[in-house]
């Protein structure tokens, strides 16, 4: 029987679907999310158990937590595997909270570089749910950036820098080239009834008080407190639509693995930038048998996810890189617009990044080089531990229709909804871009003044998932327009990296909040037209 009928029906609970739900009901709609996954209680964050450091192996894996909230997620082409969390805050439980925004350039990429698409809206339009999502998570940073727009001061004061900021800060100074302090979802300060950090660096296994700024710990309980209501536990297998073609509802599996029916006058969905497709892809019927609001064909088509490569430089001084918050210390942004010369277009930012503990370094760090075993193994581990800086190099994914989400044909979850297959291949301009990268890379350790210096391969994990359902204007191009609003299902929107036309070079959270907080904008100025 289906339940009492809603305004909205937002479904997943991560940075997305708990932003649209949090200004939503602050406007006064009765909101309803359904999430798969449950309340994790802090005190079982892996962070908080003694074997936290092989966690890193395991935690942020679907396929290898197999929980029942988790859904399969197969892989083709180079990709080796994609990295999420199902449960109430969705992934950013794990996420490294690194919050840094779009340039505005990124959403001219066809009009600048003559590749990828524009987007139909522009960081100016953007910006204002920028600053709002920031005030809403609880952001740290330092305001005065000379190469990005002027922000609103940021909510609380920077996360140190550290030894390790410092020698690398010094190496940039002498290259000459362009860097600054991190913004970090993670608060220096206590802020919003929340505690400041207190650097014990285990942010993505879970924060254990609370200062990593999780949609759990921000948007929720505010959202809660006005009314949102979250079920969780609570699978949506399809989107329901009526004879006219509209969104109806959802049918979703309970906590019992019983089919339930809940009707909503709008159908939100935050499932990530795999889970909306599959979603999408799952829910065929006589008027979409390609799938809802798959009139175009690009469903789960452009999958995005960054191209990534990291470098660790080892020092002969000790660096701490073990003592303090994860995010991000650093930033630069010098070779992040397209230069001709380089051969490739677009462009990287080096993301100066901590280290874990002894264990991670004799596991193989972030460049997966482990520490061998046998009789150099003492002298290696104190050569480089805690003596690393680590230098990730993260470049702009260009979409490619290629690079794709579709429908396992055999594999399914535990409520028996077919799984997604997520298949992806670098492109060229990746490979090239990233190879600079590392070079520049090696330049700036060795003015750092590093001993020696390790690099990785070309990494081939997903954890941000962007493109499947691609914001545009035209409805041949795009699956949303610029209000995340479905073309073909006008009470349909999608609202998470899906929609991304384009993925820059920097993280994609904060984009993801301020999209989302627009989109809710834009779902209650148009509520004369729900039916
Ligand atoms: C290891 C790691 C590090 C990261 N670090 C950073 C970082 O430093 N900075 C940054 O910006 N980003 C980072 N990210 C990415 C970041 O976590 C995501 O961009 C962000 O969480 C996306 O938010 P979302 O709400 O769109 O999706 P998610 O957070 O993935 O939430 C989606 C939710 O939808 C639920 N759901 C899915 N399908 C269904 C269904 N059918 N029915 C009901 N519920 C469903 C899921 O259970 C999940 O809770 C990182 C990710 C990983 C894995
Ligand atoms: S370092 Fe700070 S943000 Fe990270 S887990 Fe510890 S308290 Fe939380």
């Amino acid at each position: 029987m289906a339940e009492e009928r809603v305004d909205v029906v937002v479904i997943g609970s991560g940075p997305a679907g708990a932003a649209v739900t949090k200004r939503l009901t602050d406007f006064g709609a009765k909101v309803l999310c359904l999430e798969q996954g449950d309340w994790i209680n802090r005190a079982e964050f892996p962070s908080e158990r003694p074997d936290w450091e092989t966690q890193l192996k395991t935690y942020f894996y679907p396929n290898v937590r197999n929980l029942p909230e988790d859904y399969p997620v197969m892989t083709g082409g180079q990709l080796k595997a994609v990295q999420m969390a199902n449960a109430v805050g969705g992934t950013s439980i794990h996420y490294t909270a690194h919050f840094p925004r779009f340039h505005p350039s990124d959403f001219r990429v066809r009009s600048l570089d003559g590749v990828a698409d524009d987007w139909p809206i522009s960081y100016a339009e953007l910006e204002p749910y920028y600053d709002m999502n920031d005030r809403e998570m609880g952001v740290s940073g330092l305001s005065g950036d000379p190469q990005n727009p002027p922000r609103i001061a940021r909510p609380t004061p920077p996360l140190p820098l550290g030894v390790l900021g410092e020698t690398v800060g010094r190496g940039f100074n002498k290259l000459g080239w362009y860097w600054w302090v991190a913004d970090n979802a993670i608060i220096s300060r206590s802020y919003d009834e929340r505690p400041a950090c207190m650097w014990h660096g285990k942010c993505t296994l879970g924060c254990p008080i609370g200062s990593k700024s999780t949609a759990d710990v921000t948007y929720w309980p505010k959202a809660l407190k006005k009314g949102a209501v979250l079920k969780t536990r609570s699978r949506v297998r399809e989107i329901t639509v009526d004879a006219k073609g509209r969104a109806s509802g959802v049918l979703y599996y309970d906590r019992n693995n019983q089919i339930q029916e809940q009707t909503a006058r709008v159908v939100v969905i935050s499932c990530n930038g795999v889970g909306t497709p599959r979603l999408l892809l799952n829910s065929k019927s006589k008027l979409f048998p390609q799938g809802i609001a798959n009139s175009s064909g690009l469903v789960g088509k452009n999958f995005m996810m960054h191209a990534t490569a990291s470098l660790e430089g080892i020092f002969d001084k000790s660096m701490d890189g073990h003592l303090g918050a994860r995010g991000a210390v650093a930033c630069s942004q010098q070779f992040y617009e397209t230069d001709p010369n380089r051969g490739f277009v677009r462009g990287y930012t080096f993301q100066i990044a901590r280290t874990y503990g002894p264990l991670h370094h004799a596991l193989g760090g972030i460049t997966g080089s482990p520490v061998p075993w046998g009789a150099e193994h003492h002298r290696v581990m104190r050569k480089r531990f805690p003596h690393v800086i680590p230098v990730i190099v993260q470049g702009e994914d260009l979409p490619n229709e290629n690079n794709r989400v579709e429908l396992d044909p055999a594999v399914k979850d535990s409520s028996g909804v077919p799984a997604p297959r997520v298949i992806y291949k670098n492109g060229d301009n990746n490979l090239k871009m990233l190879r600079h990268g590392l070079q520049m890379g090696r330049m700036l350790l060795e003015a750092s003044g590093s001993s020696e210096i390790l690099t990785s391969r070309v990494v081939v994990e997903a954890s941000h998932l962007m493109g499947t359902a691609r914001m545009g204007n035209d409805p041949k191009r795009s699956v949303v327009n610029a209000w995340n609003q479905t073309h073909d299902v006008p009470n349909l929107f999608i609202v998470d990296g899906s929609s991304f036309t384009t993925s820059s070079s920097v993280n994609p959270t904060s984009t993801i909040g301020a999209l989302a907080l627009r989109a809710a904008d834009g779902i209650w100025e148009r509520r004369q037209n729900w039916s």
